[in-house]
């Protein structure tokens, strides 16, 4: 028990104590026995006693006190010697005591504490079988009859106190093959870690490098393409080679757009793990989201020859406040899985909600339901899905790209959300996703019909058409970056517009002082003179050649409230980066002066929207749709997204209007009547054309007397135009299909 020492840990610290006890019997059992003899007029065999009482105190003082072991031991060993040498020559007592104590002892030091204990437990067992049995006359004729009436005891006692250290030491082995186990299994499960880091770095390199070798790829067809185009080609092989290279242009993007993908998805999976993912609340419009998200989706879906729908409980109130992009991309991620799983039928987005009546503050509890009819999941692999780097099913998915950590995102957000994400599915069949998702509702007003895009979302890949032409317009584009003033002049240039440049402040006010522009585009952040700068120098001159125009403000600033700030400050209107082509000649058509700018028409619309002109309705509202008609060119359809549009506008200008007219902000009030009057013309509502116009001129003039009294009928007549356009325009409808496949896209959906 002394020597090498089987215990470990807490029971190394019982053994040391139990050797003290069994030293201290030792002491005791000697002064005992010494008594004992003495008593029995054994005085020599008392000698005995004394070297056990001697080796018992001496072995307590030098392993408890002093714990010098090895004296101990050559102490023991020593008295075990004298104690046997004694026996021989004098054939004493105390030969019992000294292969029950004493040897063990003595053989603990020498082979360890195992073989000690062993020895000691078998001649207690021994002895004290011999002093209860039969075998008790063997040794009856040697010893006094006081040590054979008394020592059974001892050897008994000690018999106990030998199983207890046994089972002890019995109970140290098994601990420690328990923790033997745990570690085994801790390596076990830092190799399977391990195992999973390098799967999933081998998963990675080989995701990241099919885009990139694909942007590669395709970069290098269109090099090739550039230097066939280099010589001189027929008309035919021109188109057929430019049509080539907008092919490959397409891949790339396609590739950019999943390589950026990954990327977002390793970067919020490294947040997760730091545990430095956090949530950025805000308000935002569920209507927005969700026709977002819709629009995103369906082309590809429908593309793949797949149904797409999304239905939409319409009770819903519209404005929340939440993580409007993380709540995007959980639904987005499931959208996305939907499509890439699904080889035939059809997907559905709902959306519902937990009771119907809110109020402001109130928390709403969205039911998102994604599904599907695609490969399902099998039931074993379910509980699999939501643990990162898990494919399931790959023999058949394996051509599908993927990184087996969408959905394990998707389950963190929703967990700091609040929310929870689970899933049914039968295997051939198809999967439901659903997600329960706490938000706050801010405002009662319910979102209405949200309806299914038809896909002809025109950011996917479609036949690009310029809106307008204004060859007689001039704009001015001012940024710090050259490309980005590359990238707007390049959306632009269809459209025949006299474009400008500038990379400052300063020089743009000096292009400004120089040449008359109808419109300026102007980014927010740019060294030195900022845009705001750049704009309150301009209004400052008010004399100068371009004091009124209006100024739209182009920066990446996107979040909620932005196009409030940048209007407040002087703004005409804001434009968020990257610009989107559509939204951006959207935006410029709207401020640039009707009778310079031709709209171009769109032969889908127009086919299918030729005799839904509802002259009657229109007429009896004071608008002149032949006037209307005479500014579309006779186009149709034309005129009828123009009338939408000019509806749409009402519901922001109208406000802003009335804000300048009450702040009697007379300068942005003149740029939205100018506006109002240039629009109005174009639907062929005259007199409100003509009231705007004057409007325009008294805010020129400062006649504030005259706008307090022409204002208020001029916008109720504003009102009641757009309100009749979208009775009885607004609403109009693709007649081809059915409801569902319905897309509009409010003007102001830039976001
Ligand atoms: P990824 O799609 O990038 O592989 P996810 O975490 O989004 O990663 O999904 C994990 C796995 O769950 C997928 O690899 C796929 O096997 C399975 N899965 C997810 N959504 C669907 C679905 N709608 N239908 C069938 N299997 C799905």
């Amino acid at each position: 028990m002394l020597g090498r020492s089987i215990f470990v840990g807490e029971r190394y610290e019982k053994s040391m104590k139990s050797i003290a006890v069994m030293s201290l019997i030792m002491a005791l059992a000697g002064f005992v026995m010494f008594v004992m003899n003495i008593a029995a007029g054994q005085y020599l065999v008392s000698l005995t006693s004394i070297a056990f009482l001697l080796t018992g105190v001496t072995d307590f003082f030098l392993t408890s006190v002093t714990e010098k072991r090895k004296a101990a031991m050559i102490v023991t060993i020593i008295a075990v010697l004298t104690v046997m040498t004694y026996n021989v020559l004098f054939v004493s007592n105390g030969f019992a005591f000294l292969w029950t104590i004493l040897v063990p002892l003595a053989v603990s030091y020498l082979f360890g504490a195992r073989a000690g204990i062993l020895v000691s437990f078998y001649f207690s067992l021994l002895f004290t079988v011999a002093f209860y049995s039969p075998l008790r006359s063997l040794v009856e004729g040697n010893y006094p009859e006081i040590v054979l009436n008394r020592f059974p005891i001892l050897y008994f006692f000690l018999f106990i106190t030998t199983s207890f250290v046994m089972i002890q030491y019995h109970r140290s082995v098994l601990d420690q093959i328990d923790k033997a186990e745990e570690l085994e299994k801790a390596r076990e499960t830092a190799d399977q870690a391990n195992k999973a880091k390098s799967e999933f770095l081998a998963e990675m390199s080989h995701e990241i490098r099919t885009p990139i070798n694909a942007v590669l790829g395709m970069n290098e067809m269109i090099q090739r393409e550039s230097v066939r185009g280099e010589k001189v080609l027929s008309a035919a092989e021109q188109t057929q080679s430019f049509r080539h290279i907008s092919d490959y242009a397409g891949n790339i993007e396609e590739a950019g757009s999943n390589l950026l993908s990954i990327i977002n998805d390793i970067l919020d999976f490294s947040k997760i793990e730091a545990g430095r993912m956090r949530l950025v609340n805000n308000d935002y419009e569920l209507s927005l989201l969700l026709d977002d998200v819709s629009n995103m989706i369906s082309f590809r879906v429908r593309e793949k020859g797949l149904e797409y729908s999304l239905v939409v409980d319409e009770s819903i109130p519209n404005l929340l406040y939440g993580d409007k992009v993380r709540v995007r991309q959980i639904i987005t991620n499931l959208l996305t899985n939907a499509y890439k799983y699904t080889e035939q039928g059809s997907i559905r987005l709902e959306v519902r909600a937990d009771g119907d009546a809110f109020q402001p503050g109130d928390t709403i509890t969205l039911k998102i339901t994604v599904r599907d009819t695609g490969i399902g999941i099998r039931e074993e692999d379910l509980q699999k899905l939501f643990t990162m780097f898990q494919r399931v099913d790959l023999e058949r998915n394996s051509s599908v790209e993927g990184t087996g950590m969408g959905l394990a995102i998707t389950s963190s957000l929703l967990a700091m959300m609040g929310g929870s994400i689970s899933v049914k599915s039968t295997y051939g069949e198809g999967s439901v996703f659903t997600v329960v998702l706490p938000q706050q509702v801010v405002s009662c007003e319910p979102l209405g019909n949200i309806h299914s895009p038809d896909g002809k979302d025109g950011r996917h890949g479609h036949q690009y058409r310029e809106s307008f032409r204004a060859p007689d317009c001039r704009i001015l584009v001012v940024d710090d970056t050259r490309m980005n003033i590359a990238v707007t002049v390049g959306l632009l240039q269809k459209t025949g517009l006299q474009m400008d440049t500038a990379q400052r402040g300063e020089d743009a006010l000096e292009l400004l002082h120089k040449t008359p522009y109808d419109l300026v585009l102007m980014d927010q952040r740019m060294p030195g003179m900022d845009g705001i700068e750049t704009l309150h120098r301009l209004r400052e001159d008010k004399f100068g050649l371009n004091a009124a125009i209006p100024v739209i403000c182009m920066t990446a600033d996107a979040i909620i409230g932005a196009k409030e700030r940048y209007t407040g400050v002087g703004f005409t209107d804001y434009l968020p980066k990257p610009v989107n082509g559509e939204a951006l000649e959207r935006m410029v058509v709207r401020y640039l002066p009707a009778d310079k700018v031709t709209m171009i028409r769109d032969n889908g619309k127009e086919e299918a929207e030729r005799e839904r002109i509802p002259y009657t309705e229109l007429r009896a509202a004071g608008i002149d749709p032949d006037i209307g008609l005479g500014y579309c060119q006779q186009d149709k359809a034309l005129y009828l997204t123009l009338l939408r549009e000019y509806a749409g506008g009402e519901e922001e200008k109208a406000p802003d209007m009335q804000r300048y007219f009450e702040a009697r902000d007379w300068k942005q009030y003149r740029i939205l009547a100018h506006a109002l009057k240039s629009s109005s013309r174009m639907i062929g509502t005259v007199l409100l054309a003509e009231k705007a116009a004057a409007l325009e001129a008294a805010a020129d003039r400062g006649e504030e007397a005259f706008l307090l009294e022409a204002h208020p009928a001029a916008m109720e007549q504003y009102r009641q135009t757009a309100e009749t356009i979208r009775r009885v325009a607004g609403g109009a409808e693709e007649p081809s299909g059915p409801e569902e496949d319905v897309i509009e896209f409010a003007p102001e959906e830039n976001e």
